[in-house]
C-alpha cells in the first residue's frame, strides 16, 4: 500500500461514489487501513424514504486520547463530463493538477489524512501512542441522514471515545494554510403569515389587506440588528428570501400573504431563545393589530464553536511551520458534518482549498497534495509527541 497521497487521490477520485453511491471507495479505504493494521467497519444505515448509505469506521490502538480524521468520500455529480478539461472520474494530472470530481471535496483530504497516518505508524513501530481513528461517510453532499449522525451513534454505542477531531473539507479561501474553521453559524428557516380578509378593491373598506401587514412586519424584522456579533462570530443575520401572495387577479384584495426567511446566527442564539425574539419582535410590531402566524421549519443546523484552546493552537502552528502562513479561526461558509461531531468531542476543519469544488474541472494542486499531508503528519506527531 502506497503512501502517497497522490496514488491514493487518484485511487479514490476513479471511484464514482456520486451520493449515495459506494462507488467502491470505501472498499478501497477499508483495503488500505486493514493493511496498516486498523480495525475497520462497515455499516450500511437505512431509514424509510432515504436512500440506503454505507459508512466506515476504522480504527488503529485501544488506549486515550483518539485522534479522529473524518471526512466524506461521497461527491457531488459531475454535470456535463464533456465540459469538463480531463473526464471526471479519471484523475489526471496536468501541469502539475489533479483534475477530478472530489479532487478537493474531498477524497484528496482524504488521501492527505491516510498518507500522513501511514507515514506517522510506519517511523512508531506501526503503532500510535494512543489511537487514530477515521470515520468516513457516504452521505455528506446529500441530506445527512443515513450517514455521519448515525455513523457517530453507532460508535457512541460500541463506547468509541473520541478527543479531537479534524474534518479534512476544504477549509482554505485562497491558499493552503488560510483558514481553520472553527465553527459555524446556526441556520434557521421561518415562515411569516398574514391573515386579512378578501375583497374587492374597490371596497377596501370591507376588505383588510393583509399586505400592509405583511410589509409593516417584514420591515420592523429587519429594522433592528439581532446581535453585534460575539468573540468568534459576526453579526447574526436575517433575510427574507420570498415574499408570497399568489394573487393573479387585479381587483380582488388577498386573504393572505406569506414570506419566507432564513435566519443566519451566532452563539449569542439558541434555536429557541432566537425564535422566541423573533415571535416577540413581530408582536411587538403587529400591535394587535395585525394577524400573523410564525412557522419553523425543523433545523439541524444549530450553532456550534471549538473553542480556541491547545488543540487549535497546535493545528495552526503545524499549519504554519508547512505553509508560513497564519491561519484565520474562521465561523464562516455552509454547513459540514462537523456540526453533528462537535456534540462527541472538539471538532476542527482544515483541508485543502475550496476553490473548484463543486466546479466543472475540480482539481488540486499537486504540492497541496504535498503540503497538506505534511501539515497533518505534523499534527500528528505533535499530538502523540
Ligand atoms: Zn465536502
Amino acid at each position: 500500500m502506497s503512501a502517497d497521497p497522490v496514488a491514493i487521490t487518484r485511487d479514490l477520485v476513479r471511484c464514482r461514489s456520486v451520493t449515495p453511491a459506494e462507488g467502491g471507495a470505501l472498499t478501497f479505504l477499508e483495503k488500505t487501513l486493514k493493511a496498516a493494521g486498523f480495525a475497520v467497519h462497515r455499516m450500511i444505515f437505512s431509514e424509510a424514504g432515504a436512500d440506503d448509505v454505507e459508512n466506515l469506521y476504522a480504527r488503529i490502538g485501544t488506549a486515550a486520547p483518539n485522534l479522529v480524521f473524518a471526512g466524506h468520500t461521497d461527491v457531488v455529480p459531475p454535470g456535463n463530463e464533456k465540459a469538463w478539461r480531463h473526464p471526471p472520474f479519471s484523475a489526471e494530472v496536468t501541469e502539475g493538477e489533479l483534475y477530478g470530481r472530489g479532487a478537493v471535496d474531498m477524497k484528496g483530504g482524504i488521501a492527505c489524512a491516510v498518507a500522513a497516518v501511514l507515514d506517522h505508524l510506519s517511523h512508531h513501530g506501526g503503532k500510535p501512542k494512543g489511537s487514530i481513528s477515521f470515520l468516513i461517510t457516504g452521505d455528506e453532499e446529500g441530506i445527512a441522514i443515513n450517514g455521519t449522525p448515525k455513523l457517530l451513534k453507532w460508535a457512541a454505542e460500541r463506547n468509541e471515545k473520541f478527543d479531537h477531531c479534524i474534518l479534512g473539507e476544504p477549509s482554505n479561501q485562497e491558499e493552503l494554510g488560510d483558514t481553520i474553521k472553527i465553527g459555524r453559524r446556526g441556520s434557521l428557516n421561518g415562515h411569516l403569515i398574514v391573515m386579512g380578509k378578501q375583497g374587492h378593491v374597490a371596497y377596501p373598506q370591507r376588505a383588510d389587506n393583509p399586505i400592509r401587514g405583511l410589509v409593516a412586519l417584514i420591515s420592523a424584522l429587519q429594522a433592528l440588528p439581532l446581535d453585534q456579533g460575539s468573540a468568534q462570530f459576526a453579526p447574526s443575520h436575517l433575510e427574507f428570501t420570498s415574499v408570497d401572495v399568489g394573487n393573479k387577479t387585479v381587483n380582488l384584495i388577498p386573504g393572505e400573504a406569506r414570506a419566507r426567511f432564513n435566519i443566519r446566527f451566532n452563539d449569542k442564539h439558541t434555536l429557541d431563545s432566537l425564535k422566541m425574539l423573533i415571535e416577540q419582535r413581530a408582536a411587538k410590531a403587529a400591535a394587535g393589530t395585525i394577524k400573523f402566524a410564525l412557522r419553523w421549519e425543523p433545523s439541524n443546523a444549530p450553532v456550534f464553536v471549538t473553542e480556541p484552546g491547545p488543540f487549535t493552537a497546535l493545528v495552526a502552528d503545524a499549519i504554519a511551520t508547512v505553509t508560513g502562513r497564519k491561519p484565520e479561526l474562521s465561523t464562516s461558509g455552509g454547513t459540514s458534518d462537523a456540526r453533528f461531531i462537535t456534540a462527541y468531542c472538539p471538532v476542527v476543519e482544515f483541508g485543502l482549498v475550496g476553490q473548484t469544488m463543486h466546479a466543472t474541472d475540480e482539481r488540486v494542486p499537486i504540492a497541496d497534495l504535498r503540503a497538506l499531508t505534511t501539515i497533518y503528519r505534523k499534527i500528528i506527531d505533535r499530538y502523540f509527541g
